[in-house]
């Protein structure tokens, strides 16, 4: 029997549409790209390029196959109204991927993170309702469970944000709630728990765990695990987030004004996701093989364990994760190794 995805791809296969991926040069959106170019859809691809990379853009463009002219790209921060405005003139869905994605930069950095987070999406949510947008998606994050210690976690039973950047995907979720009682415009909030695969950023201060480990094992570097390692995450492969957007976006109306979870719905501890990365490195590199992590003391604030209830992912819009942890780490490791 075929898959909800399946018939959705082939729905848009039959029948293109018009789309605007913000946020497009970086890790999620360059994948969203790649996809939906492969479907045949044409594709505004908007980025103001401060974590990502026009590289991701080409690469996502080559990879697809498609022509160059099916994808515009506009160099511009997504909180610039005119900016948000030409990129969603004649656009029938808005992928929302923008955003200043790190916990502790947002720390750091809290000004920057409320302008480009919230101002970011508000000023693309009131461009979309100007332009005649039918459906927009955008991205949340497991971030906004906060402190609540309910496992796993449901969309109904969120706690008190713990950082800047985790009130900013809140705020993010109140506003679109908002704009689509005020206005009509259909709207679904995506909280993605830890996803991984190609393009990635491995670099940085801000780096994410799974490029981060590869490309410090990689270079013969000491991995470090804050706590004893059985601190657990939901990690799941990127072309999943790329189901869960595109399935939200062709969803029957029905389904949209709601909060889905996207993940595995199965916790990895890092012990875990340390071995399968070290052995599945150690295939090409022998050396690596007897390399272990270094312990450090837990860092302050940091969550033990998170990992989603999908069921309603599921139930309203027939997602269904395809690729094991280890199938994903698979496909993520290759690509690493030959770029
Ligand atoms: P990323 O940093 O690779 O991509 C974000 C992209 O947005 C970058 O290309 C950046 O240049 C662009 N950008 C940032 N601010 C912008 C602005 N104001 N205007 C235009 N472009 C802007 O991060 P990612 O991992 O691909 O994350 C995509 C989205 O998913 C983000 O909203 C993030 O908060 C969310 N998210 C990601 C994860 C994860 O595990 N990667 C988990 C939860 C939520």
């Amino acid at each position: 029997m075929e898959t909800e995805y399946a018939l959705a791809c082939e729905e848009l296969r039959a029948a293109p549409r018009r789309w605007l991926v913000t946020g497009a040069a970086g890790f999620i959106g360059s994948n969203l790209l790649e996809q939906l170019l492969r479907l045949g859809q044409e594709v505004v691809a908007l980025d103001d390029l401060s974590t990502g990379r026009l590289h991701n853009i080409e690469e996502a463009v080559a990879a697809s196959g498609a022509p160059a002219d099916r994808c515009r790209f506009i160099e511009a921060d997504a909180a610039d109204r005119d900016a948000a405005l030409e990129a969603c003139r004649g656009v029938d869905i808005v992928l929302h991927q923008a955003a200043m994605g790190s916990v502790p930069r947002s720390i750091e950095e809290p000004l920057a993170t409320y302008a480009c987070n919230v101002e970011g999406l508000v000023s693309v949510l009131d461009a979309a309702r100007e332009s005649g947008v039918q459906r927009l998606v955008y991205a949340s994050s497991n971030s906004v469970y906060g402190d609540s210690t309910h496992l796993p976690q449901m969309e109904n039973r969120i706690g008190t944000a713990q950082s800047p950047y985790a009130a900013s995907k809140r705020v993010n979720e109140m506003y679109a709630n908002m704009h689509r009682r005020s206005y009509g415009v259909e709207l679904v909030g995506q909280r993605y728990f830890n996803v991984f695969g190609k393009r990635q950023n491995p670099d940085g201060p801000y780096s994410s765990v799974i490029p981060r480990w590869i490309g410090l094992l990689l270079d013969g570097q000491p991995c470090r695990i804050y706590g004893d390692g059985r601190s657990s995450r939901d990690f799941f492969y990127v072309d999943d987030v790329v189901q869960a957007n595109l399935l939200a976006a062709t969803a029957e109306a029905s389904a949209t004004g709601a909060i889905y979870n996207v993940a595995s719905g199965d916790p990895t501890t890092l012990n875990e996701l340390f071995g399968i990365i070290r052995d599945g490195l150690s295939r090409t590199r022998p050396e690596l093989r007897d390399v272990e992590p270094l312990y450090e003391q837990l860092r302050a604030g940091e969550i033990r364990h998170s990992y989603a209830d999908i069921s309603r992912a599921r139930q309203r819009l027939g997602y269904v994760p395809t690729h094991s942890l280890a199938q994903g780490l698979e496909r993520t490791l290759d690509w690493y190794t030959a770029h």
